[in-house]
């Protein structure tokens, strides 16, 4: 019996609240997820809840383990996650608190382990084939349709599609990356929608990203630039909206079994050389 259908990655904003939450702690063969999960339930859903910078927030985006967080997620039976994140926009019109859900994605970090298909030898001897999954569509489109119902459930209207341009951070862009990024006809930038995105989809998983803007990137913005300050307030202002969102949309994502979008055939023909968890 899986532990977990779904998982939320995001912290104790968004699971505080619940009752009979389960704390557990996993470990993968990538070494150990940002922080125990959490597991509770939503609307009769078994969810796993993944802080993903650690609890009191001590992991910058450049030292989260992504792969050991997604694969933890699923060990634990999760097939569909929702990842939420705190953006900034590149258009005057996505403005703070201003939530999208994007369908594309630009990768523009440059330090991060993308694949678990690198052959490197698992502790239990087995070894990943290479394989080069599709990635045309990063996103889940029933997870996206799920969270665009849900925001608009409770009357905030999303931006329905649009790209995110992941930054490999700690800091945010300087104006010409800001411009730049804006001048390709990006929509938002962030610092951690990516590789959770790719890495979903090598275990076959449904991703869906929410992103929450909290502030104007320096390009699009007239005054002294992001400020960590800034990002923090608006989060908090919205956290409890994002909730409501987020609870939502577990609620409406199909059952596991029933998934029938293109994340669960991503690796047709290919023999991944492991057993996925
Ligand atoms: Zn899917």
């Amino acid at each position: 019996m899986a532990e977990a259908e779904i998982g939320v990655i995001g912290g104790s904003g968004f699971y505080s609240f619940l009752d009979d939450v389960t704390e557990v702690t996993v470990d993968t063969p990538y070494g150990r997820p940002s922080d125990s999960l959490f597991l509770g339930k939503i609307a009769g859903r078994k969810v796993a809840f993944l802080p993903r910078h650690g609890r009191g927030h001590h992991l910058p985006p450049h030292r989260i383990n992504y792969r050991a967080n997604m694969w933890a997620l699923r060990s634990l039976g999760v097939r569909q996650v929702l990842g939420p994140c705190a953006v900034g926009g590149l258009r005057p019109e996505y403005g703070p608190g201003t939530l999208l859900v994007p369908d594309q994605l630009v990768d523009r970090t440059k330090a991060r382990t993308q694949t678990y298909f690198d052959g490197e030898t698992l502790p239990d001897g087995s070894t990943p084939n290479v394989v080069h999954l599709t990635f045309a569509d990063p996103y889940c489109p029933t997870g996206r349709e799920a969270a665009l119902a849900a925001a608009r459930g409770r009357d905030w209207e999303p931006v329905d599609g649009g790209t995110l341009v992941v930054i490999e951070g700690p800091r945010f862009s300087t104006r010409a990356e800001s411009r730049w990024h804006a001048a390709q006809g990006w929509s938002v930038v962030g610092m951690t929608g990516h590789p959770e995105a790719v890495l979903a989809r090598e275990l076959s998983l449904c991703y869906t990203s929410l992103t929450l803007v909290t502030d104007l990137d320096a390009g699009t913005e007239t005054g002294h630039g992001v400020s960590h300050e800034e990002v923090f307030r608006v989060f908090a202002q919205n956290v409890d909206r994002l909730r409501d969102v987020l609870f939502d949309a577990v609620a409406a994502l199909p059952d596991n079994a029933a998934r029938n979008c293109l994340c669960t055939d991503a690796h047709a023909g290919w023999d991944l050389g492991i057993e996925l968890p």
